[in-house]
């Protein structure tokens, strides 16, 4: 079973605010005429308005168009609360994102005898808990196809594929209407005699390699002949990425850019010490008003999690580039999208740690910082100098992937800070005190050295390593 909240950010924010609902309500991530929607509603929708519109192309579609800027607390406490209610039915849910989640039933299989009822109950169970919040639910042999069924009824939608059915939903579908399937896949396809998603399944394994250039191609004929190549991904072969769509005020200076590029940073590490791990390769894309971009990938040679390490490898290509090119800057005002992206990752457990250098000791003061951060329940509490340059530019983004990691097995929430929202401009939090910190106590077998020189000068302050 696949669940896909329908117009997530924009409901939420209907379900939050009742005056806003059944209209033309459009999300944004800064309040500014260059930003881009990032969530529209459905009754948005209907004037034709899609997310990634910048909001003056909006306002001459729907010139009523309301709009709000995103609470991302809001949204992941929502989904924290869906995602407690899917596992009160089965215990393997799969947040895919922010509002979708893989609901596996295959080992239910004499518990319940109609996963179309089950789905109905969900559905109830969300609209009791939220009662402006509606779902669409595909129930398949596999995660792909289960997708594929919430794509097929947009609003409050229940579909189930068989083996039955299969053709007769395909045949009425685009290539491009399959997830995952892009423009350049699309062509790939027609390359070979493709045309639609019917003859895409019924085309030989052979054929589907030969579109994909190798095992890619297997995949996709076992999507769609009910095979399961999606749900579960294998955390090396996982990629995080962090996003910035730029109002046209923002690109204009070259410190917000920079500013911006550190919030990414640092969102990226959160995740990964969170996550415990480190990655070995990275890149960084920025994006131009005109269509046009640069990008640039990187391969480690140390694995990595710290922020401002991250920045300096990408500082360094983007000064190599500037230098060859002659050229004054890539951060331009035309900016409008920047990302970064980390990949190849590793287990923090099993780092290895070469022998000359201070890595550890890095390491470990940057999971003190973040244990800081969860002891106070507050996510702003401690800050490296280098993001403060330029205040409250750094707005909190909504995790899409990173909800993954927000959550426990038992249905607890991991990162707290996640589901509070940014402090006010100029109003700080008050700080709230959760609980007292345990004295530690030495353990009996711990051994200590005493490293204090014998001939130490008088009145010198002995700082001792304890070892
Ligand atoms: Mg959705």
């Amino acid at each position: 079973m696949f669940l896909d909240m329908n117009c997530y950010f924009a409901s939420c924010e209907q379900q939050r605010h009742p005056e806003l609902r059944g209209k033309p309500l459009g999300v944004l991530t800064y309040d500014s005429p260059n930003a881009a929607v990032i969530a529209a509603s459905k009754e948005a929708k209907k004037f034709g308005i899609k997310s990634g519109m910048r909001l003056v192309e909006c306002k001459m579609l729907c010139p009523q168009l309301i709009t709000t800027v995103t609470h991302p607390g809001w949204y992941r406490q929502i989904h924290v609360d869906v995602m407690n209610i899917l596992r009160s039915y089965c215990d393997d849910v799969i947040p895919k994102s922010i509002d979708e989640a893989v609901i596996n039933f295959n080992s239910y299989r004499l518990v319940y005898n109609d996963l179309t009822e089950l789905a109905k109950q969900i559905k109830a169970d969300i609209t009791r808990k939220y009662d402006y919040l509606t779902c669409s639910i595909g129930i398949a042999p596999n995660s792909f196809l289960a997708k594929v069924g919430t794509g097929l009824q947009k609003v409050d939608g229940l579909v189930v594929i068989t083996p039955e059915n299969i053709d007769a939903y395909l045949a009425k579908m685009k290539l491009t209407d399959l997830p995952g399937i892009a423009s350049a896949n699309e062509r790939r396809l027609q390359m070979i005699g493709i045309r639609n998603p019917l003859e895409m399944r019924h085309a030989s394994v052979v054929l589907l390699r030969k579109a994909f250039g190798g095992v890619v191609g297997n995949y996709w004929h076992s999507r769609l002949n009910f095979g399961e190549v999606d749900m579960y991904s294998k955390a090396e072969n996982r990629t995080m990425s962090a996003t910035r769509t730029l109002s046209r005020q923002q690109s204009q200076n070259r410190q917000v850019l920079e500013s911006m590029l550190i919030s990414l940073c640092t969102r990226l590490e959160q995740r990964m010490v969170k996550g415990e791990l480190f990655c070995k390769e990275m890149f960084f894309a920025i994006r131009y008003k005109d269509g046009t971009s640069w990008d640039t990938a990187i391969k480690l040679a140390e694995p990595l999690q710290d922020a401002m390490e991250m920045i300096s490898y990408i500082k360094e290509r983007i000064h190599d580039f500037e230098r060859t090119r002659k050229l004054d800057t890539i951060f331009t005002p035309l900016t409008t999208n920047i990302t970064v992206g980390i990949s190849s990752f590793m287990n923090g457990k099993v780092m290895q740690y070469s022998l000359f250098d201070n890595r550890i000791k890095k390491d470990t003061v940057r999971k003190v910082m973040y244990q800081i951060k969860d002891h106070f329940d507050q996510k702003n509490i401690v800050r490296k100098g280098c993001e403060l340059f330029v205040p409250n530019v750094m707005k909190d983004a909504i995790g899409f992937g990173s909800v993954k990691d927000m959550l426990m097995k038992e249905g607890e929430v991991k990162n707290k800070f996640m589901l509070e929202e940014d402090a006010i401009p100029g109003q700080p939090k008050k700080i709230i005190f959760k609980r007292k910190a345990e004295p530690v106590q030495p353990k009996e077998e711990d051994v200590y050295y005493d490293v204090t020189p014998p001939d130490l000068p008088e009145g010198e302050e002995v700082i001792r390593d304890v070892w």
